[in-house]
């Protein structure tokens, strides 16, 4: 009926027969935030905080830090928002939060290492998110970039904790993370997948070189693989498990995701209209079925055409 078709193109994410799949947005600075959240979306899954840091000869102070997240939070009130700490390093260098002289920076000192080289930055960070929170009624999550072991994990975990930060996850992006999803998930609230980090590490082939494209591109089946472990790992846990890399935004993914158990799905907001769609082309089952053969693919040319086929198949 022309009501279920309109209700196919607003509200929550979920499947045909209203499997629940969370649709958030990544958000990259405070400035678009008035606009990103008049969107349809259930909140922000990734929320970016390296605009604040970038082209700058120090640190931000909590005071600026909790204006600029609280800008975020004011649009998202009654919504949930997982702001990240600060991602310093590689594709986004820091000059006083990154070292210049390291030979392989993907490889280096970033993301989560930042914090543990230079405490007072991550403490200031969290400080400044506990107070935007207290001051907004947004449900405010926070999580680390760059986790490789469960003990980084729950060192952040308690870090947060002492902060006030109730809800804490990690990204995983690592794939010793990914592997080792489980004891991972026993040390926090909660998991997203930075796909476009774990691809470049699992594949061994830099992000920012597009010649590289195919080995990157999220349909390739060890990545598959990775991502079906996480979140196998977090429905034994009983924990949330996101998807906050590119591949969030790939239609032809969102119900291969929807059957392995993802919980959440975070995009820019242009993209979240097809994905929303896309989900309600499949019941849960028939997710569960095609993300089997998916998983089952050996290649990526075959991965999509068990999509495409299953698509004909199934109107
Ligand atoms: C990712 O790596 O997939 C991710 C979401 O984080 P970023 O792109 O900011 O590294
Ligand atoms: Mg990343």
């Amino acid at each position: 009926s022309l009501k279920e078709k309109l209700a196919a193109h607003s509200g929550p994410g979920a499947t045909a027969d209203g499997h629940p799949v969370k649709l958030l947005l990544n958000v990259g600075s405070a400035g678009g935030a008035a606009s990103d959240a008049a969107a349809d979306a259930e909140g922000v899954g990734l929320f970016r905080t390296e605009f604040l840091f970038l082209d700058r000869t120090e640190a931000p102070t909590v005071e600026e830090q909790r204006a600029a997240y609280g800008e975020v939070l004011r649009g998202f009130s009654g919504r949930q928002v997982v702001i990240r700490t600060l991602d310093a390093g590689a594709d986004k260098y820091i000059p006083f939060a990154n070292t210049e002289d390291e030979p392989n920076p993907a490889l280096g000192v970033r993301g989560y290492r930042v914090g543990v080289r230079n405490p007072g930055l991550l403490a200031a960070q969290l400080k400044a998110i506990s107070l935007a929170a207290a001051d907004h009624d947004a449900d405010v999550r926070v999580m680390a970039p760059m986790i490789a072991t469960p003990a980084e994990a729950a060192a952040f975990r308690e870090l947060a904790r002492e902060h006030g930060i109730g809800k804490v996850g990690v990204m995983i992006e690592v794939p010793a993370a990914a592997i080792r999803a489980r004891d991972i998930l026993a040390e926090v609230d909660f998991v997203s997948i930075g796909t476009n980090d774990l691809s470049q590490y699992t594949y061994a082939a830099d992000r920012m070189l597009g010649e590289l494209g195919e080995l990157l591109d999220p349909w390739q089946p060890a990545l598959l693989a990775l991502v079906a472990n996480v979140a196998a790992a977090a429905q034994e846990a009983g924990k949330p498990a996101g998807i906050c890399g590119e591949a969030a935004s790939d239609p032809g993914l969102a119900p291969v995701f929807a059957g392995l158990g993802i919980t959440s799905l975070s995009m820019s907001v242009s993209a979240v209209p097809a994905v929303r769609a896309a989900l309600k082309d499949y019941t849960v089952e028939q997710c569960r079925i095609l993300a089997g053969e998916v998983l089952g693919a050996p290649d990526v040319p075959s991965a999509r055409k068990v999509v495409e086929e299953f698509s004909a198949r199934s109107v």
